[in-house]
């Protein structure tokens, strides 16, 4: 065997019946990004609304997926409520395995449910049962009743949406097993849409290993590699929020919604910090020896008395960053509790973070006041903050329910655009230059992951400026990203994964016809996710980047306009000659 075709489940919620066929070899679409964006071309239809009935929510794995290390992530795709194009999200927790042992590469659901509904798949099964009683509950109550009504035995991952998706937000995730989430872009109101208030995948097959000794030596070699290097440390021991420090000295931290990019009370929310007074455990993926998942303990005083309630909550350096310092707070503690009501609400930590750092300076400059915002949004002052996640979540009135759509469409309304801090979706939280800032304002997820531009704006001393040098590097950064993501690799392994070992690996478990392929397919497919994106409407050059984007000072001085708008047209011709001109 050299190739194999995809395994795909297609549920439709409609008639509550699910067909299973082949897809596509491995050869073709390689899998992951690549499978998602065949399988949207196929279901999806890009002129129809993201909340239409008829548009896939796309679940997708890759062919190595559970047999090497690190092969730990699934790939959402759907189009995006928040802005009507195609989208992508990644999450690791259990899904990628569940889905592996449940014999899937790929589970596609189309249609609405006539009640709020529970789908529960595995190998030999599939049942969809109203759940109209979990209406408005929050992600823990609906994982918890969904968890006892569903057993998982080992393999088997719970996915869930809270009252954010159920109520449209255009941010709202879905929540994967306990701490990991596909959070970007509004994967969450399209289950919501969908009616759909959680999905259990069980993997309840035998997966064969492959056979043969050039399987066990790259197994061997990439475990050896991923645990042996600095790469287990780096994530291992203080996790990402180790770059709090670093980027803040580098004035590359965004603070007060882009207003600083540093501030000396750092140490109060720096991965030391987080480390030292509330770090409570590390956990990991399924199939990852690293566990860079940072779990703190939140201890609230609930009574007058002594009474306290406790909590585990995930952090790294983005929730940080977006309900950190974003909204001018100083102390860990207070991070933990905007962190804890935005996985309560099922939203996206990082765009609801922004989105209320905006508020607050909206607030602050008279903009909007507190008619509109219903609590006091105060830079730094945490109660505020965290009452207004729960009315971002429920879409209490007019202003909740337009800032629930993007903070540029409540700024369009209220007024504030040029405080937005906006870049195709609320940033990330890396202030490091005009190409950081393009490419996220352009790029395809408008995500820091699918670009290592912030590393080459580092790079690059100042006065250094080459549009072209750095359109090069963002075109192909994502090429080889989208090999990754295609695999679905954990893009924290992308040194041990480069283009020469996934060759060797694809080969050692007979998918050579992918490994001869494999540059051309991952240009192939960063293509068709081009394609499909533009396809639904995404104009790069109508990209506009707000005016605090401008006006940041960074270590490299204050940002160069000229260079800015140089490389938004330049990136812009580029990605539209890349998909093959306009639609
Ligand atoms: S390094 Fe972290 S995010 Fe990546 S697979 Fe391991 S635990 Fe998951």
């Amino acid at each position: 065997m050299s190739d194999r075709p995809f395994h795909i489940l297609h549920v439709d919620l409609e008639t509550g019946q699910g067909k299973r066929s082949d897809f596509a070899p491995v050869s073709q679409v390689l899998g992951g990004s690549g499978l998602a964006a065949a399988l949207f071309e196929h279901y999806g239809d890009p002129k129809l609304p993201a909340h239409h009935p008829s548009q896939p929510l796309i679940f997708a794995i890759g062919p190595l997926t559970g047999i090497f290390p690190l092969m730990s992530k699934v790939v959402c795709a759907f189009k995006s409520p928040y802005n009507e194009e195609y989208a992508e999200s990644h999450a690791g927790g259990r899904l990628a395995l569940s889905m592996r042992f449940a014999g899937y590469d790929a589970i596609v659901v189309t249609g609405q449910a006539k009640e709020l509904s529970f789908l529960s798949i595995g190998g030999r099964k599939l049942h969809v049962e109203g759940v109209e009683y979990l209406r408005g509950r929050d992600v823990f109550s609906a994982g918890k009743y969904l968890r006892k009504r569903t057993p998982t035995h080992g393999h088997g991952s719970i996915i869930r949406i809270g009252p954010a998706g159920e109520n449209q937000v255009a941010y709202a995730c879905i929540n994967v097993d306990s701490f990991r989430h596909f959070g970007r872009l509004g994967s969450g109101a399209v289950m919501g849409a969908k009616n759909l208030k959680g999905i259990a995948v069980i993997g309840d097959r035998e997966l064969p290993l492959p056979d043969g000794k050039e399987y066990k030596k790259q197994f061997k070699e990439i475990y050896a590699q991923v645990t042996s290097t600095g790469m287990m440390s780096k994530y291992h021991n203080l996790g990402t929020a180790e770059n709090l420090l670093a980027l803040n000295e580098l004035r590359a931290l965004p603070w007060d919604n882009l207003r600083h990019t540093t501030r000396p009370e750092i140490d109060g929310i720096s991965g030391e910090r987080f480390a030292e007074q509330l770090l409570l455990r590390q956990t990991a993926c399924a199939g990852c020896p690293v566990g860079c998942i940072h779990i703190g303990l939140l201890r609230e005083k609930f009574a007058d008395e002594n009474e306290y309630l406790y909590r585990q909550v995930s952090y790294d350096y983005e929730p940080i960053f977006a309900c950190g310092s974003m909204l001018g707070l100083t102390a860990a503690s207070d991070v933990l509790t905007i962190l804890d009501e935005c996985e309560r609400q099922g939203l996206d930590v990082m765009s609801a973070g922004v989105a209320l750092a905006w508020a607050a300076e909206a607030l602050d400059k008279g903009i909007i006041t507190e008619k509109e915002t219903l609590v006091p949004l105060v830079n730094g002052e945490k109660a505020g903050f965290a009452d207004a996640v729960a009315l971002l979540g429920g879409r209490v009135n007019e202003f909740y329910r337009l800032l629930g759509e993007g903070t540029l469409k409540a700024a369009a309304h209220y007024g504030g655009e040029d405080f937005a801090c906006v870049l195709g979706q609320e940033m990330a939280g890396y202030a490091t230059g005009e190409v950081y800032f393009v490419s996220q304002a352009l790029g395809f997820r408008h995500s820091h992951l699918d670009s290592g531009a912030y590393s080459y704006d580092q790079k690059k001393k100042p006065g250094e400026k080459d549009a072209d040098d750095a359109v090069a590097y963002m075109i192909e950064d994502e090429r080889m990203r989208v090999m990754l993501t295609s695999m679905v690799s954990c893009l924290f392994a992308r040194k041990v994964y480069d283009a020469d070992r996934l060759r060797e690996a694809l080969r050692s478990v007979g998918l050579s016809d992918a490994a001869d392929r494999l540059d051309e397919l991952a240009r192939e497919m960063q293509i068709l996710r081009w394609r499909m994106k533009i396809a639904c409407g995404f104009d790069p050059r109508a990209v506009k980047i707000p005016r605090r984007f401008l006006e940041v000072e960074t270590w490299k001085g204050t940002m160069d306009e000229a260079f800015l708008n140089e490389l938004k047209e330049k990136y812009a011709a580029a990605i539209l000659d890349l998909a093959g001109g306009e639609e």
